[in-house]
């Protein structure tokens, strides 16, 4: 069997985006011991990027050993207990995963819907805080993935906050593509990925709980029920001052990846990043309505780094995604759930995030389309 080489593609999907070749060239370094010296003040490094990146103060700021999903995991299992009321606000398929946790902990999700492409109504959120005093938290997606919507983040976590609820807050397509203020919005869990705008490869998921969080996890009365999410636990391996404890060996090579990717956000200027992905999608909009194609999601909601447009009337869904992949070597992403055979989903995530990304998928969807 030869090696596996696998080809050159420009990734314009939901993520992963392309990896900047120094971000690869960081994973090829010499894998170091996980309690190594070098490796735990590398660490140090990585936990002072993320918060760099989240705009956070917060200790407890670390990389999940795991893809996105499994930040959604930590923070809900850490923060929520059996018999316990979450307001979980759907509008795309990542809030449906959302209740899916909040109901596999025995706990009781009060659902705040809204149509697909639309983003979280504040009003409807309002009214549900006052139907559900007792509510523990408030959980929604800031950019959906799905969709290509974007909510209001600071309002939402404002109301939570007024009426004494955590904010559980879903940033994995939002956080270096869209601004994101932790600290200043009081956030209190939040989680990311790595493959979307941070241009890492997946498997990592960036994650930070603030002080009131990290208060409701030590206050638990239950243990959770996650051995290896338990970030009671996790907290020993990346904070133990000296002597760390050994917890599960960590992806050091990932880590170095994260590290790098980080690095490079930070020359960048997050600010200077968020403009970017605004730039570059207001370039491929031109573009598709010069094309004749419209976004999914109303103006001022829509996502720069995630662009749901309508597949034209007429038009077969798959096999222009099979010719944009196998002739124009660029891959998009097909519709999700309702969704699906009705949109493409166009990323501009991080390093994929160009004038010439824009540029090479314009041009190549116009030769496909015959327009
Ligand atoms: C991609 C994504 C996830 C899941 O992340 P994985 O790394 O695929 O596990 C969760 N939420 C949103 C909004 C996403 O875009």
């Amino acid at each position: 069997m030869p090696s596996f080489h696998p080809p050159e593609r420009l990734l314009l999907g939901p993520g992963p985006s392309n990896v900047a070749p120094r971000v690869l060239a960081a994973l090829a370094r010499p894998t170091l011991g996980h309690l190594d010296p070098a490796f735990v003040s590398m660490m140090d490094e990585l936990k002072e990027l993320l918060r760099g990146a989240f705009l956070t103060k917060n200790a407890l700021t670390v990389p999940v050993s795991a893809p996105g999903s499994a930040g959604m995991e930590a923070c809900f299992v850490n923060l929520i207990e059996p018999g316990d009321t979450v307001i979980v606000c759907k509008n795309g398929v990542f809030g449906g995963r959302m209740r899916e946790n909040v109901l596999r902990i025995g706990a009781t999700p009060v659902m705040v819907e809204d149509d697909f492409g639309q983003p979280v109504d504040p009003a409807k959120v309002e009214a549900a805080i006052l139907a559900n005093p007792q509510a523990k938290a408030l959980a929604f997606v800031h950019a959906e993935t799905s969709t290509g919507a974007l909510s209001d983040a600071e309002s939402l976590c404002a109301m939570a906050r007024a009426h004494g609820m955590l904010t559980i807050v879903d940033a994995v397509t939002s956080l270096g593509g869209v601004p994101l203020r932790v600290d200043d919005w009081g956030i209190d869990a939040i989680y990311s990925g790595s493959q979307k705008c941070l241009s890492c490869p997946p498997g990592l998921s960036p994650l930070s709980f603030s002080a009131r969080a990290v208060e409701t996890l030590k206050a638990r009365k239950h243990p959770v029920q996650s051995w290896f999410l338990d970030l009671s636990l996790v907290m020993g391996y990346w904070e133990g001052a000296g002597a760390r404890a050994y917890h599960h060996t960590a992806p050091v090579n990932m880590l170095y990846a994260l590290h790098e990717s980080l690095t490079a956000l930070h020359e960048e200027g997050l600010e200077a990043a968020w403009a970017r992905h605004a730039a570059n999608h207001q370039r491929l909009r031109t573009g598709l309505e010069a094309l004749g194609i419209e976004f999914l999601v109303p103006e001022a909601a829509r996502l720069p780094q995630l662009n749901a447009v309508r597949i034209p009337t007429g038009v077969e869904d798959a096999p222009v995604r099979k010719r944009l992949l196998e002739q124009y070597g660029i891959e998009i992403g097909a519709g999700l759930g309702p969704l699906a055979g009705k949109v493409w989903r166009i990323g501009l995530m991080g390093t994929s995030s160009s004038p010439e990304s824009v540029d090479r998928v314009l041009a190549a969807l116009g030769e496909v389309l015959g327009r």
